[in-house]
């Protein structure tokens, strides 16, 4: 038994949340169903960012959903990420950031939802049970359908100039283009064929897959190192972010990032700064997809290896995979109070992924 709160009308439809679903798109759906707006149905979501309102958009405001779409608060606050992914505060750089106004590429789209995946739209379509995002989608960490490791957005692929749209269809979400009336198609025998990438963009889903998995408290694939904690792969993962981010990484070519350099997932995107320069002021809520997606594969090459050769292919085309890569690259290039930290930090590591930066470290004294 739970009291509504009086002094918020309840929506005429309100369609219940999936256990698994991103709050943003569970809002989404609810303002589409009552054909209003995201931002007149909530009128200081479009100041916070998508990431602060997936994760703790306030007790008022969760008061307010909750009694618009009569459901108890406790349905709406299990939708929260650190709710679904009991173990994101492992992940430091995944915080929830205290200042709302920091925002990256994120659209300003009235709309407001996350950023699209055709072919979940195409194969939901069909089966009239709509478009909606899981809460993995709400992760700084997951750049590509977490279903079909396609790219997201929301560019039209019919007129190429027109951004596409939600819209209600009396009980669920689609897509359309306004511009060009465009439609997904659905797919032939009613089923996608997993896409399957190759170089960055594998390395990429992989480890967003596994990041998610981790978050979950669930022991991740054996791809990285073999069998591995959740807690363990998650301390590596954010120990490499650390060590990434340090400056004292590049100090002989300046104040540049140079381990990154080649880990872009498109090859259109050359930001001709390094990754270094254009992130350094900022946290990693505020990157774009790009920075961010070129941090995570340099993490996962790191956590690979020469390995990661073998999906990366050419790439990095920059210098020739050594014994011990990128170990005997990386570890020369710090500076001391650096190191230290690092092999502090290493030393908490699981055995399979400390051996191989103990090797290097042996070898290069
Ligand atoms: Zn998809
Ligand atoms: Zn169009």
């Amino acid at each position: 038994m739970f009291v509504y709160d009086l002094a918020v009308p309840p929506l005429p439809f309100a369609p219940r949340p999936f256990p698994d679903e991103l709050l943003l798109s569970w809002t989404c759906r609810l303002a589409a169903a009552n054909h209003v707006r995201l931002s007149s149905l909530f009128p200081e979501l479009p100041a916070m960012s998508r990431y602060r309102l997936n994760c703790d958009p306030g007790q008022e405001i969760i008061a307010r959903m909750a009694a618009m779409s009569r459901l108890p608060q406790s349905a709406v606050q299990s939708l929260l990420l650190p709710n679904q992914f009991p173990n994101l505060p492992l992940l430091t750089f995944l915080e929830i950031p205290k200042s709302p106004a920091v925002l990256g590429d994120e659209n300003s789209s009235e709309y407001f939802p996350p950023p699209l995946c055709i072919d979940c739209a195409a194969e939901e379509e069909p089966f009239h049970r709509g478009l909606y995002w899981q809460a993995e989608a709400g992760l700084l960490t997951t750049l590509l359908c977490p279903r079909h490791g396609t790219q997201v957005g929301d560019a039209c692929p019919g007129c190429d100039r027109g951004q596409l749209t939600v819209i209600w269809n009396n009980t669920y979400l689609i897509v359309r283009c306004l511009r060009c009336a465009w439609r997904p198609t659905p797919p032939p025998n009613g089923k996608l064929a997993s896409t399957n990438h190759l170089g960055p963009l594998q390395l990429l889903f992989r480890l967003q897959r596994d990041i998610a998995v981790a978050l979950r408290d669930q022991p991740p694939s054996h791809f990285w190192c073999g069998p591995i904690t959740a807690v363990h792969f998650l301390r590596v993962v954010n120990d490499l972010y650390w060590l990434l981010r340090t400056p004292g990484l590049s100090a002989r070519a300046g104040k540049k990032f140079t381990f990154t350099q080649d880990f872009t997932w498109t090859s259109f995107y050359r930001e001709p700064r390094t990754l270094f320069t254009r992130t350094q002021y900022w946290s990693f809520c505020a990157w774009d997809s790009y920075s961010r997606a070129e941090v995570l594969v340099a993490i996962a090459a790191a956590m690979l290896g020469t390995q990661a050769f073998v999906t990366l292919g050419r790439r990095p085309y920059y210098l020739k995979p050594t014994a011990n890569y990128p170990w005997d690259w990386i570890l020369p290039q710090l500076r001391k109070a650096c190191a230290q930290e690092f092999m502090r930090r290493v030393a908490e590591w699981p055995l399979a992924m400390r051996l191989p930066v103990t090797i290097a470290t042996r070898e290069l004294s």
